[in-house]
């Protein structure tokens, strides 16, 4: 071999004695085959099998396993984000004249996925009140072929009775997704309690440091998940093993990060529920946000996001009491160890539960910082918005 050859070439080095607790990143594009007939025979290898870098490496399985393996599932399958995780399941389920069923509360972009791109595509959306319940099975019909849950919702924190949604979608054959970001496997299994999908932004509190992009889907029926890689193939998504490998780092300290902003966070929401500014307080624990008793039927825990909602009249202070806070960053995708604040209006994202309340709703991602440091920025925060007397 001549050296330009020698610079493609890795020799094979022995692995013998290796033994490391870090998962290897594997990169490829191109698999490689023992022969000729192997390579013939490549599709034969199932969806389990490796025949293309896009379609999975030892290090995004090793994820994906190790996900399918907290849910309870049968296999997980990957994506580039927690956005694409949503609509990869929507178009893996949905055709033209068929119907999906979406909670007022849906992260925003799930329900513009549903506007501007499946409805000219003649799939119908109806929203849905999320605290419905069983009561779900009157917007049910034969054209309902998927029900989609996010509990808690978006911003506003509506815990959902998922078992009553999910069997009355059940009883009428449509399929049921849940986006299970806030909670994660460790806090609650969307897949024993009904869903066909869960999905989560790994993003948030699984990658847990700001720095990745990834989504992920877990389910227990292998046909869905062919299903879901047949889309993936045809659109030609996958994820990078290098995102994978930080997410993997990132479930290690998952536990000790969510137990630690779980407490944190609780803490803090009692504190600050009786201040003057503060109109109320939306988190889960608390028994003042809609389906509190759901959630202390299914979850076994609180994560460190939730929303206060401001009396209108601190709009004129807030925008500088929020621009002079030391600890917490301005910013929307929560999870990572560094505390969020963002002020938000969901008037526009509601259709079907109006609402009404005009101050402007704080949401809140608790982080790693020493809680006293917290509280301090936060109770500065409050103290500006104190409603002049
Ligand atoms: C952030 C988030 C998403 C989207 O995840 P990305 O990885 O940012 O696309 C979806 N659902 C919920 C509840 C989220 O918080």
């Amino acid at each position: 071999m001549r050296d330009l050859s020698r610079c493609v070439h890795h020799p094979a080095v022995s692995q013998d004695g290796f033994a490391s607790l870090a998962v290897p990143t594997y990169r490829a594009s191109t698999i490689v085959f023992p022969d000729a007939v192997a390579y013939a025979n490549r599709r034969y290898r199932g969806p389990d099998g490796y025949s293309y870098g896009l379609h999975g490496t030892p290090t995004t399985r090793t994820l994906e396993a190790q996900l399918s393996a907290l849910h309870g599932a049968e296999r997980t399958v990957l994506l580039p984000s927690g956005q694409a995780a949503i609509t990869v399941i929507f178009l893996s389920v949905l055709l033209p004249g068929d119907k999906v069923l979406i909670p007022d509360t849906a992260y925003p972009p799930v329900r513009g996925f549903c506007t501007n791109y499946m409805k000219p595509r003649g799939v119908d959306c109806v929203v849905y009140d999320p605290m419905i319940g069983a009561d779900i099975t009157a917007l049910i019909d034969a054209r309902t072929k998927l029900v989609w849950l996010e509990s808690p919702g978006s911003t506003t924190m509506e815990v959902q009775d998922m078992r009553a949604i999910a069997d009355a979608a059940h009883a009428s054959g449509a399929l049921v997704g849940c986006d299970n970001t806030w909670a994660t496997p460790l806090l609650f299994k969307p897949l024993d309690h009904g869903a066909d999908f869960v999905m989560e932004a790994l993003t948030k509190y699984v990658g847990g440091h700001s720095d990745l992009l990834l989504g992920s889907i877990s389910i227990r029926d292998l046909d869905l998940r062919q299903r879901l890689k047949d889309t993936m193939r045809m659109i030609g998504i996958g994820v990078s093993p290098d995102d994978a490998a930080l997410a993997l780092r990132g479930l290690e300290t998952m536990g000790v990060r969510l137990a630690h902003m779980g407490r944190t966070a609780l803490e803090i929401a009692r504190e600050v529920q009786d201040l003057p500014a503060v109109e109320r307080v939306l988190h889960p624990a608390l028994p003042g946000c809609p389906g509190h008793d759901f959630w202390k039927r299914d979850f076994a825990g609180a994560s460190g996001v939730f929303s206060t909602v401001l009396k209108p009249e601190t709009e004129p202070a807030l925008e500088a009491a929020l621009s002079a806070m030391r600890i917490f960053a301005i910013g929307a995708s929560w999870g990572g160890t560094r505390s969020l604040i963002a002020p938000m209006s969901v008037k526009a994202d509601r259709s079907v539960v109006p609402w009404t309340e005009d101050g402007t709703i704080l949401r809140i991602s608790i982080g790693l910082e020493d809680p006293e440091d917290l509280r301090a920025d936060l109770m500065a925060l409050f103290k500006a918005l104190e409603p002049a007397r």
